[in-house]
């Protein structure tokens, strides 16, 4: 019965490890998937994870079912993590939230409830973003808009633009937002403009969805949430997906919060229990052990700070890169200026440069990354930084 489908063309990422893989040159570099890797290119276990994991081992005594809303631990300690310790919101018990299988699964569960509120919920993204917003979104039922968000051509976000767009955004909708370290671009909102999306959605009555998957991989735990935060102590309502896939270094476990700030704590529970019966629905209850690690860190002070110290480490070794990578491109004479570079947040750069010269990068020089010019910053080493600046000005100037 399934020869009734249309075959799928080749996930584009997926084509690029893929060639990757099948390049000879032994100094190929990968700047495609978007995974945090070290200096040596390892996507490593977390020491204070690993810790956590021994302690598991020890601790947990039945694999028996959990809560349909995950580890109660680990909800808490995330919550404390987003919107901080002594978030209003959390006071005053207008969150409802559950443990879900990653970002993904966050966004998932979060867009089907949506659908249950409105089965013709508007929802708009930013262009460009991450790709598979669109299925998550899309696949729930819900029906997808754009607000402009960064120009290739002067390498900046287009907040006149988006603003115009959200003026004109109608209540009920949901504007999906990242709350740090915009993938692809890496281009965040500052402060000023975190508050004028406030003002807009108070204006407007529009629902923000905050999509967090990368806090602390930009400027830090607490200020990577000041957005999220800013949103949830001026707005009665806010949606959230955070995901611990990268700042846990967590990826295959498939850890993520699906929270819901609530305009009042009656709200609270009638939210509670519809996103548990959406997961019952679609996966029943989500995977404990990544959960179960996190609680554990989250909750024991020297561990935590443990990991606090990883983060820091990973968010500096970017940053580094980032800066090394401007100024070996100067060095070399780029015609471009790469400045921007600079400005840009967490594991993604977009280089703004054009398809061509992207596939220039790969067949003359073996370095891979995507059309858009998304590079993962975490691909780049000490080791591969000079051949990298080297490749990108003989395409640039030529
Ligand atoms: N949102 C964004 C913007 C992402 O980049 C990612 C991961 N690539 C996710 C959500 C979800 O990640 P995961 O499901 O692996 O936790």
């Amino acid at each position: 019965m399934f020869e009734v489908l249309p075959q799928l063309a080749p996930d584009p990422i997926l084509g690029l490890s893929a060639a990757f893989k099948q390049d000879t040159n032994p100094n190929k570099i990968d700047l495609g998937v978007g995974v945090y890797k070290d200096e040596q290119g390892n996507t490593p276990i977390l020491s204070a994870v690993a810790k956590a994991q021994t302690i598991l081992l020890e601790r947990e005594k039945s694999k028996t079912y959990i809560t349909p809303q995950g580890v109660q631990g680990f909800i808490d300690g995330m919550l404390g993590l987003i919107l901080g310790e002594k978030s209003p919101v959390l006071m005053a018990d207008r969150v409802a939230a559950v443990q879900a299988p990653g970002g993904c699964g966050s966004l998932r569960i979060l867009a089907e409830l949506l659908t249950r509120v409105n089965k013709d919920t508007k929802v708009w993204i930013s262009d460009p973003t991450w790709a598979n917003h669109i299925p998550l979104m899309g696949n729930a039922g819900l029906s997808l808009e754009t607000y402009p968000y960064f120009d290739k051509a002067t390498a900046s976000i287009r907040f006149d633009a988006m603003m115009d767009t959200l003026r004109k955004v109608e209540k009920g909708d949901v504007v999906l937002l990242h709350g740090c370290c915009h993938n692809p671009t890496g281009a965040d909102l500052t402060k000023e403009q975190w508050q004028q999306v406030v003002e807009v959605a108070k204006e407007r009555e529009f629902l923000p969805f905050v999509d967090l998957a990368y806090q602390g991989f930009g400027d830090g735990l607490e200020e990577d949430a000041y957005g999220v935060r800013l949103l949830c102590e001026n707005l009665p309502e806010v949606i959230i997906a955070a995901s611990c896939s990268k700042n846990f270094g967590l990826y295959r476990e498939r850890v993520g919060l699906a929270a819901i700030v609530t305009a009042d704590s009656a709200t609270k529970k009638i939210a509670q229990a519809q996103i548990q019966s959406v997961a019952r629905g679609m996966y029943s209850m989500p995977p404990s052990y990544g959960g179960a690690l996190v609680d554990i860190i989250l909750s024991d002070v020297a561990l935590k700070q443990e990991w606090e110290t990883e983060v820091n480490e990973m968010r500096n070794r970017m940053s580094t890169l980032r800066s090394l990578l401007v100024e070996k491109l100067t060095a070399n004479g780029a015609q471009k200026d790469f400045s921007f570079v600079n400005n840009q947040k967490g594991m993604f750069s977009f280089l703004c440069i054009t398809p061509e010269q992207v596939q220039k990068m790969r067949n003359e020089h073996s370095v891979y990354f995507v059309d858009s010019s998304r590079v993962n910053v975490a691909g780049i080493s000490q080791a591969n930084i000079d051949d990298l600046a080297k490749a990108m000005v003989a395409v640039i100037n030529s």
